[in-house]
Formats: structure tokens, C-alpha cells, sequence
């Protein structure tokens, strides 16, 4: 690829909206661009390394026996009525009509889809096991879409399926699928961890969610200091890192701005109630019109002590919440409190993270807040299943002390049982001739989040340090003064041609640009390999070669450059 001819869109300066580090690289890169709140397009460079994480997932996918199918992305109502998903999934569901006033939604992941291709496909058990997957654009309504690509409403997934007789039949192809996910995410140089996730309440019997290893994370994962054991916080209900929570003193400094608003405040205003459930106080609205729950909030207080003080005296014993995750501020998006800007930090149990999306979904017209049995339906890890454990204490596994990462969500796979099949009426018959309900399970990639993933992971403060197997473009030429010197021109030229016939991807700077400036994008591109042609390499008979990774500098003779690269 000539410059000249594509669309690079570098930027030199740092996004002032941009919190994490991958996303503010990727806007520099020229790899996506925000349409809406999350709602991103792909530039060509970002799309280029989509589709190359696209890639070797379908390739493992594939190894791993799975078949692709592509489903629609607009799905009936019906089907969601089938399974009561259309009343609980909560306002990350995307509902619209069409021009006949039928209800449709935009699909945030298939099981209905799937199930129904599946009972309708498949009668006889000599057609299982069958696993079935796409890779697709999801619409989920976040909240709070938010670090770009990472956290958006549009996403690319991969969604994987599968359907069995039997438990061992399913236990076998969780266990491909695990390993598929390992090697997906091992081809690409990644540092990452499966973890013990939580079944929450589609009450499956197993569950992993694979996660990209960084402090940036939105997730925490506790491990055991001896042992393969590794969980996800919801899971393990291990806390947060004690240097990581919020500082008693720093939460009454930022309580300080004009804007806090005392508990009263809020509660007159908004006609809060406050509740107190064994672990967890919520605060919720008690009036039906409006918007109702604020926070959800872990940890042992009165609920006397609450309502009547400051929003300080809530904040401060917060900060020594068991587990909390801090949120910056309240008062955009569904369910929150309305106009209210409280900017300050808000802790949020990040254990009912799942919940307080969902939670967030009763305003008026969704009244799962209303008459709610929060014991019930607060997930497993919330009530008595789960121990509670703190960093350094006991692994549950028995070995070891339990330590805690951060990490990002890039895979989960779910041993579904026989939930939707029985909702929806999916059964074969065995060699009996008997009825029987299909077993499922539900394999997820998140596509699109693995580019941002792996910049999280891969970077310095040059730029992105692309793994070799995602890399936009393998190898920069970047010529001197080529508009001056023929010499340079020619061989960059005849190195770009002999490169693209090995089928090696070149980005070839062709630009009349300063030498600075080209190697300054270069750098931001995260491109592996840099050749730099110049007069006085030329004299020499050597290209100047540049490794992106170790920072290395290494003059080639011109007749090895090909199998150097290679
Ligand atoms: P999260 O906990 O981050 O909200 P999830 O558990 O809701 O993710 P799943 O339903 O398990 O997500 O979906 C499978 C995969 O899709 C996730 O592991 C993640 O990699 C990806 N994914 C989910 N939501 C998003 C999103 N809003 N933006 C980008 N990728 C996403
Ligand atoms: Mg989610
Ligand atoms: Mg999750
Ligand atoms: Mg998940």
C-alpha cells in the first residue's frame, strides 16, 4: 500500500475524550472514528486488523469443528417472548417496530435465532453434536459505552452454538472450545487467563470467561498464588486491591464541588427510598415516574445512618467498601438520576455490576425495580453461595493465597443445560426413539474488543507495537528525499514490488514528507518491521532496518533484506 493512494488520518495530539490508552491509539492511528456514543466506523487501518483477529478466530473455529452460519442481526419479538428474554433482558435490548407495528430488536447475542434454526433443523440424534457459529455485528445499549471500541454499543462478535445429546458430549465440546479460545488468543501474543466465571441466572452449570491481562481492565480476576485457580471476581468475590480504592480523604476533597448533593438533597428530590438487603443497600426511587436506581452499594451499613447524612458520610465508609469500583460520575444514561451531575466519584459494587445495568433499566415504563425480591434475584455470587474472600486470604481452591488482576473480557463460554431448549421446545429423538431436550452451550468472542485488548497490552509512548499475527501492514519502507533521489526512489520502489510478491503486506511511504514525520507514523501504526532507504545506506549496500518492538537498529545488506523479513 502506497500512502499516497490510502487513508492514514494519524494525529499527532492525545484525544482529550479518550480515557484508556488503546483508545486514544486507535484514534491516532486513524483506526476508528466515534459516529455516535458507541457507535464506531473503521478506518482502513483499524479494519485491517479487525479482520485479521476475524480471521484467526474463524480459523480456530473451524479446527475446532464448527460450522458457520450467518444469522439475521434484526430479530422477531416472538422468539423473545418464547424464552421471557424480551420482559428480563433489561434496556441493553434494543426494541423497535417495523412499518406494520410488529416488534422486532436488534440482536446483542442469538440463542432464541439459533435455537430456532436448530429445532427446526435438527430431529434425530444422529445429527449431534453440532456446534454453529458467525461472526457478526451485535447492538447492545450500554449504559455506558465508553474506551472506545472496548465497551460499544455496536460491536463484532463471535458467536458459537452448540447442541448435544448429553452431558459428555457437551463436556467435549466445552472442552474444544476452550482450547480454541486459548490458541486464538495465543496466536496473537496475548497475555491473558481463562477464569472461573459466574453462571448467574440462566443458572448453567459452567462457565469461563477469558480475559486479556491489564490494568486498564474493567474486571477483576482473583487467582490463587499456588494453583491453576482463577475466578472472576463475581465468582470468587474477592476485593479490590486495597492501593486501588478510594481514599476516605480523597472522597471528601472531591465531595467539596459545588455540585455534590447531600443524600437529603437527592432523596427529597428525587423520592429516593434507601434499603438495605443482607449485603447491599440500594438506593432506588420509590416514585414510579422517575427514573429510578442511583448505586447499588456493598458493604454493612445502617440504613438509618445512610438517609440521613451527607452524601460524604455515605462515601467515606465506601471507600473501605469490601469491593467497589469507582465510577466517575453519575447522572447520564437510563436509570440514573436524571439531571443530577454529581461529579464526583461514585462506588459501585462492582459485583452487582451486571445488576446495576439491569437494575438501571426500571424507569416508568420497566418496572422490574418495583416489587423486585432482591435476595432472589440478586445473582449467586451476591448471596450465600460465594464466600467472601480477601486478597491474601485462603484460595478457595485450597492452595495458595488468593491474589488479584485486572483484566478484560474477550471470551466467555456458557454450559447453558437445557435452558433454552426447554423454553423453546428444542428436542430430538435418541436412538430409543425418545424425546429428549438438547443440551446447549453458548460460546462468545468479542472480535472488535481484542483489537482494543491487545493495544492495552502492546504499546509504548510512541505508538502501538503490533504482535506479528495483527499487525495492519508487516513492514514500513520509508525512503529519504525520494523526490530528489532517483537511487532512493528506485530501490524503494524494487523492495516494495519484491515484498508484495512474497505476499508480505509493505505500507510505502511515498509521501513528500519530512523524515520525522513519517517515522513518527510508522511508530503510531505499530508496523513490526521499518526499512529505511536512504542515500548514504545506498553507498554502503545496506537498508537500515528498525524492529518496532525491541527499538533495535540493524543495517542489512541488500541481498539478505527478503530473508530477514521472512
Ligand atoms: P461485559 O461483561 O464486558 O459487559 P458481557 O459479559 O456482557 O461483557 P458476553 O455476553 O459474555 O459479554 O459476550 C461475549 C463477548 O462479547 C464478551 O466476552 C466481550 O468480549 C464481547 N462484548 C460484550 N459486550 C461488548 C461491548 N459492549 N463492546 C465490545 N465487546 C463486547
Ligand atoms: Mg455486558
Ligand atoms: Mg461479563
Ligand atoms: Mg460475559
Amino acid at each position: 500500500m502506497r500512502v499516497s493512494k490510502y487513508l492514514l488520518s494519524t494525529q499527532k495530539e492525545i484525544p482529550a475524550d479518550a480515557e484508556v490508552i488503546s483508545h486514544q491509539l486507535m484514534l491516532r492511528a486513524g483506526m476508528v472514528r466515534r459516529n455516535a456514543s458507541g457507535l464506531y466506523s473503521w478506518l482502513p487501518t483499524g479494519l485491517k486488523v479487525l479482520r485479521k483477529v476475524e480471521a484467526i478466530v474463524r480459523e480456530e473455529m473451524n479446527k475446532a469443528g464448527a460450522i458457520e452460519i450467518s444469522m439475521p442481526m434484526v430479530q422477531p419479538a416472538d422468539l423473545w417472548n418464547e424464552t421471557g428474554r424480551w420482559e428480563k433482558f433489561g434496556p441493553e435490548l434494543l426494541r423497535f417496530q417495523d412499518r406494520h407495528n410488529r416488534d422486532f430488536v436488534l440482536g446483542p447475542t442469538h440463542e432464541e435465532v439459533i435455537t430456532d434454526i436448530v429445532r427446526k433443523e435438527v430431529n434425530s440424534y444422529k445429527q449431534l453434536p453440532l456446534t454453529l457459529y458467525q461472526i457478526q455485528t451485535k447492538f447492545r445499549d450500554e449504559v455506558r459505552p465508553r474506551f472506545g471500541v472496548m465497551r460499544s454499543r455496536e460491536f463484532l462478535m463471535k458467536d458459537a452454538y452448540s447442541f448435544h445429546l448429553d452431558q459428555d458430549s457437551m463436556d467435549e465440546t466445552y472442552q474444544s472450545m476452550f482450547t480454541a479460545y486459548t490458541n486464538i488468543l495465543s496466536r496473537m501474543d496475548l497475555s491473558f487467563r481463562p477464569v472461573l466465571a459466574d453462571t448467574g441466572s440462566i443458572g448453567g452449570s459452567l462457565s469461563h470467561e477469558f480475559h486479556v491481562l491489564a490494568n486498564s481492565g474493567e474486571d477483576l480476576i482473583a487467582y490463587s498464588t499456588e494453583s491453576d485457580y482463577a475466578a472472576n471476581i463475581e465468582k470468587a468475590q474477592a476485593p479490590m486491591p486495597t492501593e486501588e480504592r478510594q481514599s476516605p480523604t480523597a472522597a471528601l476533597t472531591e465531595l467539596d464541588t459545588p455540585n455534590a448533593k447531600t443524600i437529603a438533597e437527592l432523596v427529597s428530590e428525587h423520592n429516593i427510598a434507601i434499603e438495605k438487603t443482607v449485603k447491599t443497600i440500594i438506593v432506588k426511587g420509590a416514585n414510579e415516574a422517575e427514573p429510578l436506581v442511583a448505586l447499588l452499594i456493598r458493604g454493612d451499613h445502617e440504613l438509618n445512618e445512610v438517609k440521613a447524612e451527607k452524601l460524604e458520610a455515605v462515601l467515606a465508609p465506601l471507600a473501605f467498601a469490601e469491593e467497589a469500583e469507582i465510577r466517575t460520575t453519575i447522572g447520564a444514561g437510563p436509570g440514573s438520576l436524571g439531571p443530577v451531575q454529581l461529579n464526583m466519584p461514585i462506588v459501585i459494587d462492582h459485583s452487582v455490576n451486571i445488576l446495576s445495568d439491569f437494575a438501571a433499566g426500571a424507569n416508568k415504563d420497566d418496572k422490574h425495580l418495583i416489587g423486585i425480591n432482591w435476595e432472589r434475584d440478586l445473582p449467586q455470587a451476591q448471596t450465600a453461595d460465594l464466600r467472601n474472600i480477601i486478597e491474601g486470604e485462603a484460595s478457595p481452591c485450597g492452595q495458595g493465597n488468593i491474589a488479584l488482576l485486572r483484566g478484560i473480557e474477550v471470551g466467555h463460554i456458557f454450559q447453558l443445560g437445557t435452558h433454552y431448549s426447554e423454553s423453546m421446545h428444542a428436542n430430538v429423538l435418541d436412538e430409543n426413539g425418545k424425546s429428549k431436550l438438547l443440551l446447549m452451550g453458548c460460546y462468545g468472542v468479542g472480535v472488535s474488543r481484542i483489537v482494543a485488548a491487545a493495544i492495552e497490552q502492546n504499546h509504548d509512548d510512541r505508538g502501538i507495537i503490533w504482535p506479528a499475527a495483527i499487525a495492519p501492514f508487516t513492514v514500513g519502507i520509508l525512503p529519504m528525499n525520494m523526490h530528489k533521489s532517483h537511487r532512493v526512489k528506485d530501490m524503494a520502489e524494487k523492495l516494495y514490488q519484491d515484498l508484495n510478491e512474497l505476499g508480505i503486506e509493505v505500507l510505502f511511504d511515498d509521501r513528500k514528507e519530512r523524515p520525522g514525520v513519517m517515522f513518527a507514523d510508522m511508530e503510531l501504526l505499530g508496523i513490526p518491521h521499518v526499512i529505511v532507504i536512504g542515500d548514504r545506506n545506498i553507498d554502503n549496500g545496506v537498508f537500515e532496518y528498525k524492529n518496532r518492538r525491541t527499538g533495535e537498529k540493524q543495517d542489512i545488506p541488500f541481498e539478505q533484506i527478503l530473508e530477514f523479513i521472512q
